[in-house]
């Protein structure tokens, strides 16, 4: 058997022209595009390129760019007052403050002041909190990304059982959350996992996000399941996931390569929960 691989890149495409016609829609009925806007804090050089690319991602959709770049020693109160002004603009739809933030800095304080209805990585506790109880919201983009993938294949969630490698609040946990509320029978496995391949291959998904290169190989996955790698390391001979593509390629059944997997559904989804959100608050 060969695995299917996931073209994330097609699939993040579709939906971003989907965004594109729904931001459309909005600015036929109001007169006005929605706003993103992004925060970015000091001069980290990976920072720059991940806001750099979704600034041109959401000017491409349609989408109002409201950037803001804060010098590294800015104060804790600038922040939190930047954050309270931009919650209260509505020209602003979406808000995005870009991790890590520098030293020095309360990350959660402040990505708890951003409004839920504006919070379009779905990182506040609130979100976060809505997302376990259940209760619509906006969800962390990188899940919310695979599960759309998972969706393009075909897979039924219902009833499958889903492993997911990582518990973390950005990826791992969430992405947990949105498996059981697609009816899956979820497994988090975690660093004090004991015999991690005895779980991962009991899973019809696997779900990975440990950031760890190269963690799973073809004696952790069960014959014919579907592998969704959200790891990403950057190596020598190029970017490279938490699985070992090759080697699992023929036991798989669908399997996302790294680049071209998970990563665009990121940004994709980024783009859709903003409009979502300018949907939501103009009702
Ligand atoms: P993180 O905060 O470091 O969390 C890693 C999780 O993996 C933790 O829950 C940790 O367990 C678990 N883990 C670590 N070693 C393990 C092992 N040997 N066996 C099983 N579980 C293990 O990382 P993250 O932010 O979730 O990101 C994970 C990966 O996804 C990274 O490579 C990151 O670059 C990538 N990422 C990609 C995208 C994208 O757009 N494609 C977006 C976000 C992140 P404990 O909780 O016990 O420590």
């Amino acid at each position: 058997m060969t695995a299917v691989v996931i073209n994330g890149r097609e699939v993040a495409l579709a939906s971003r022209t989907r965004t594109t016609q729904r931001v459309q829609s909005f600015v036929d009925q109001h007169g006005r595009a929605p706003g993103l806007a992004t925060i970015l804090i000091g001069n980290d050089p990976a920072s720059e390129v991940y806001i750099r690319n979704k600034r041109r991602s959401a000017t491409d959709a349609g989408l109002i760019d409201v950037h803001h770049h804060l010098p590294a020693d800015v104060t804790q109160n600038t922040v939190a007052q930047l954050i309270d002004d931009l919650n209260a603009d509505p020209a602003v739809s979406g808000i995005l403050l870009q991790l890590p933030l520098p030293d020095g800095l309360d990350q959660t304080e402040l990505i708890n002041r951003i409004s839920p209805a504006k919070d379009v990585d779905g990182l506040t506790t609130l979100s976060q909190g809505r997302l376990a109880r259940g209760v619509d919201g906006l969800w962390p983009c990188t899940p919310a990304g695979v599960i759309e993938l998972l969706d393009a294949t075909g897979v039924t969630i219902e009833g499958a059982h889903a492993v997911v490698v990582g518990r973390s609040e950005l990826v791992g946990h969430p992405a947990a959350e949105l498996l059981l509320r697609r009816n899956a029978t979820v497994t988090i496995a975690h660093s004090r996992t004991r015999d991690l391949a005895a779980v991962t291959s009991t899973a019809d998904i696997l779900v990975v996000a440990a950031g760890i290169p190269a963690l799973i190989g073809r004696d952790h996955v069960k014959p014919g399941a579907a592998v969704i790698d959200v790891g990403i390391h950057r190596t020598e001979s190029g970017l490279i996931g938490d699985v070992r593509f090759d080697n699992v390629l023929d036991i798989a059944g669908w399997i996302t390569p790294v680049p071209g997997g998970v990563g665009p559904m990121t940004i994709a989804t980024l783009l859709s929960n903003t409009v979502v959100a300018a949907e939501s608050s103009a009702r």
